[in-house]
């Protein structure tokens, strides 16, 4: 879809073998997988039985199970895989740059916040950015990189002078670059829920109330590497279509031995379990936009969310069908009441006001500083910022749309990708060194 929206480089074909070049895939190399790369994937070690219901309920439903959502196919139901070695997490951190740390070319500042891109014109040429409270200038021998992610690429453009000429003005901000993509387009997965109590007390939301549940979670992982600590904030996944047609899934659900109202909130007081139903697709587009020329103020965010009936109808459809999963026999089993949205509510408008009451963010901002070569795009596909010179962005915020899963490989890709662009972009232009 991004190849198909004008993109050229960025088509399945092309960006697979980054995803590959990322992966330490720890079953082994395939045909979609890598071996011996930074980023450690592997295996759930810890299993609830719950898990296990769900699984078996989710097939008695009429899913397949899969046991790889990043091969052949994505349909279907299983345990999700972690970015986790020996039993941490391998963050880009850990897989990248900790191994770099030694390179006599690499220089890591800590506790910096950068305040805006400096310009001789239109070539960026540098960063200023303040650390404890001492304001410094970094000058690029080559390019400027950002890659603040989704809510900072665009601020600091927009800091920067870089961004819709009016809202700068706004503020303040001289104009280098009239460019009114910057902070437009957001894309996420809008965050759905359908909460039942369990019949046994033996969930996450038990283990959150009480403080011995929680040791004995702290001993299980540190010396037998078991436990709720083991087990990650999503580990059983389902991919599915709302309706026939479709070529490929429109909702991801993430199954959890426990519960809450809203991302962010505690956990149940009963013993509770929930599917997350997530739009794989959605089209709403929100925006970002500086409020204050200060960098360290936040800048206003609206998302958006459910701007079209289609996303709507996904959401509604989508929750139709995890309730299905529940009525399952496996799942009968082991639950007791469905307690959000309720067993009376089955309208679309009961389940639109359901929706409307707990959704939330799924962490997956994009698209704020879009790829493409249409108005209201911000980067090339060479990542390079239209109309100015000397400057990429390297992060989620350059995704076209959002990709149809979680968002973490995806950026690590782009950022495979983007490496070897500025590498040949410094080799065609040898006095230009990459900074
Ligand atoms: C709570 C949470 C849970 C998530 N769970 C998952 C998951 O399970 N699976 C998944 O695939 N994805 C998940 N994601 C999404 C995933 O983490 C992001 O898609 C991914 O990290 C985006 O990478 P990025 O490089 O674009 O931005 P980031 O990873 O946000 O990197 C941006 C970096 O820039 C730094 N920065 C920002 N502004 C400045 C500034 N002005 N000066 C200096 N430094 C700055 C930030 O500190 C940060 O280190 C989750 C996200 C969150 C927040």
């Amino acid at each position: 879809m991004w190849r198909q929206l004008g993109n050229t480089g960025w088509s399945y074909e092309d960006v697979l073998p980054y995803f590959r070049r990322a992966e330490h895939q720890e079953r082994g190399e395939d045909a979609y997988h890598g071996a011996g790369g930074p980023l450690c994937v592997s295996d759930l070690r810890a299993r609830h039985q719950l898990h296990d219901a769900f699984i078996a309920a989710a097939q008695e439903a009429g899913h397949r199970r899969n046991p790889d959502f990043n091969g052949a196919e994505q349909d279907g139901v299983g345990p999700l895989q972690l970015t986790v070695r020996n039993m941490r997490r391998c963050s880009a951190a850990v897989g990248y740059l900790r191994p770099a740390l030694k390179r006599p070319n690499l220089r890591v500042e800590t506790r910096a916040l950068a305040h805006r891109v400096l310009f001789e014109g239109r070539r960026a040429v540098g960063v200023e950015y303040a650390r404890a409270g001492v304001m410094h200038r970094a000058r690029a021998q080559g390019e400027v990189l950002l890659a603040g992610g989704s809510i900072n690429s665009p601020q600091l453009l927009q800091l920067s002078g870089v961004g819709p000429a009016a809202l700068l003005r706004e503020h303040g901000l001289a104009v280098v670059h009239d460019l009114p993509g910057v902070g437009d387009n957001l894309q996420d997965h809008v965050n759905t829920r359908i909460v039942y109590r369990a019949r046994n007390g033996n969930t996450l939301n038990e283990v959150s109330r009480s403080w011995m549940r929680q040791a004995q979670a702290g001993f299980a992982y540190l010396f037998a590497r078991r436990g709720a600590l083991m087990m990650g904030a999503a580990p059983i996944g389902l991919f599915a279509r709302t309706r026939p047609g479709l070529d490929a899934p429109d909702v991801q659900y993430q199954f959890l031995a426990g519960s809450f109202e809203r991302v962010g909130e505690k956990m149940h007081d009963f013993p509770g379990c929930q599917m997350t139903c997530i739009p794989c697709r959605p089209q709403s587009r929100g925006w970002l936009r500086i409020r204050s020329p200060d960098p360290a103020a936040p800048p206003a965010i609206d998302p958006n969310y459910l701007s079209t009936q289609d996303d709507k109808d996904v959401l509604i459809a989508g929750l139709r069908i995890a309730r299905q999963v529940f009525h399952s026999p496996a799942m009968q089993q082991m639950v007791e009441a469905e307690e959000l949205p309720g067993p009376t509510v089955d309208s679309d408008e009961g389940w639109l006001d359901h929706i409307r009451r707990q959704a939330g963010t799924t962490f997956h901002p994009t698209s704020t500083c879009m790829m493409g070569p249409q108005a209201g795009a911000v980067v090339d596909p060479e990542l390079r910022v239209h109309g100015l010179q000397g400057l990429r962005v390297v992060d989620a915020s350059i995704m076209p749309a959002v990709v149809s899963g979680n968002t973490n490989a995806a950026t690590i890709m782009i950022a495979e990708k983007g490496a070897d662009m500025i590498r040949s972009a410094a080799r065609a232009a040898p006095a230009v060194k990459a900074a």
